[in-house]
């Protein structure tokens, strides 16, 4: 290995510099990838990770403290979405990872129902999260993919024609990411039902918002396990639940379904062994830290968290539609995209870029892209002022579509033959 030791000192000194080039979340900068209750809060969970810096939740007999924790995270966030005593879950290390198993576990539920089905597949919307697609090429299951609506929501009947005997799950959003919206989830329910074909809802974004606004008094269209035929869900710690990076929970209504998600092998000359989800030796710390982030906020703390994000989000609405900007759609949550006929808005972003924003661009259609969270208190006004300043020269001719999509969501571009790469700007 071609390193020195340094100085703990000097190896700080180091990340700090290493730092300057990033976003400037801190600033409320970033719309997206960051999700900041306080700098107070973020001292806790750093706390609360440390004490358990060392464990490994690989092995549940050796650290029965972490199968508690994960076990109350995981009851208190089934609690939330209306799961039963019949319900199980697991803790995961994000979203992706909660969507691959679940994926896996409809594939693996399906496979126990019918040997001689075929491939199995899997419906699912347009702006559903790309980790279902990743899901569908891991594990050999087949996506068809349903176009949105003009409302931008997933179209039951589109989805009642694309399911067949060989579905082994239908997935809906709450909300999605790209454009904020909550799938219409009872109806896929109805059809999901009659093909014995399971219903995943993604609520990794609203898993742990929406029931705060609904306890807030917002009008909530249903989503979760109080829908019939939805069979799994899964919500993220590490998003609205302010907690660390690597936190996200996978909830079964059924068991008797949670059960094919687990993995066991017997005949290792190291003895049994078991897990249930992709990770073999998992941070203690990480669960640590989620649980305390519940703990610390409460019911009450997420409430007062969702009551500033919507104020913030009604400011920036009404700012943005008082600069001739128009949101897409109806959002049901604090995330939506804005566009404009009269602005080239890739040159808005580029503009905005240039101020310091980090900009998150949707293609389809060409539009900004907001994640709105606390941490955007300060950020809002100056935004808007900074949107006001650059508008004029965005212009185009009405009509006139705006530019081409170069740059996707966080921060990503695609070039032929090359997947992902990313961007330099
Ligand atoms: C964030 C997100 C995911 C993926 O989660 P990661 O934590 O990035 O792995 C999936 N679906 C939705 C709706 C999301 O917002």
């Amino acid at each position: 290995m071609n390193v020195r030791g340094m100085t703990p000192a000097a190896v700080l000194r180091a990340l700090s510099r290493a730092r300057t080039g990033d976003a400037q979340w801190a600033r409320g900068r970033t719309w997206s990838l960051v999700y900041h209750a306080s700098d107070a809060h973020v001292d806790h969970l750093v706390e609360a990770y440390r004490l358990f810096y060392n464990e490994n939740a690989l092995s549940p007999p050796a650290f029965p403290s972490l199968a508690r924790l994960a076990r109350e995270v995981v009851t208190a966030c089934a609690e939330l979405v209306g799961g039963g005593a019949r319900s199980a879950g697991s803790m995961t290390s994000g979203g992706t990872e909660s969507i691959l198993l679940a994926v896996k576990t409809h594939r693996d539920w399906f496979r126990a129902r019918h040997r001689r089905a075929g491939r199995p597949e899997m419906v699912l919307p347009a702006s559903a999260h790309p980790a279902f697609h990743k899901a569908a090429q891991y594990f050999d299951v087949t996506p068809v993919t349903v176009p949105l609506g003009a409302d931008y929501r997933l179209d039951p009947a589109a989805v009642a024609r694309a399911v067949t005997s060989r579905t082994a799950l239908v997935v809906a959003s709450a909300p999605s990411f790209p454009y904020g919206m909550v799938d219409p989830i009872p109806a896929l329910g109805r059809i999901a039902r009659r093909h014995g074909a399971g219903l995943h809802v993604d609520a990794c974004l609203g898993g742990m918002f929406l029931p705060f606004m609904r306890r807030l008094g917002h009008d909530v269209p249903p989503f979760d396990f109080s829908v019939p035929g939805v069979t799994s869900i899964s919500t993220d710690l590490h998003k609205y639940g302010f907690a660390p990076k690597g936190s996200s929970v996978l909830l079964f209504r059924n068991a008797a379904i949670g059960r094919f998600q687990a993995f066991a092998q017997d005949d290792w000359p190291g003895g049994a062994y078991e897990s249930r989800g992709l990770l073999g030796t998992r941070p203690g710390g990480i669960i640590a830290a989620a649980w305390a982030a519940l703990m610390l906020l409460g019911e009450e703390g997420y409430c007062a968290l969702v009551r500033d994000t919507l104020t913030i989000r009604d400011q920036l609405m009404d700012g943005l539609r008082s600069a001739g900007f128009e949101i897409l759609g109806q959002p049901d949550m604090a995330v939506f995209a804005f566009t404009s006929s009269r602005h080239d808005m890739f040159a808005v972003a580029a503009a905005l870029e240039r101020r310091g924003w980090w900009i998150d661009r949707l293609s389809q259609p060409a539009s900004i892209h907001l994640v709105v969270t606390p941490n955007h208190t300060v950020a809002a006004g100056e935004f808007l002022r900074d949107l006001r300043a650059v508008a004029p020269g965005a212009r185009t001719k009405a009509g006139r579509s705006a530019g081409r999509p170069r740059v996707g969501l966080y921060g990503v571009t695609t070039r032929p033959g090359s997947r992902g790469r990313r961007a330099d700007r």
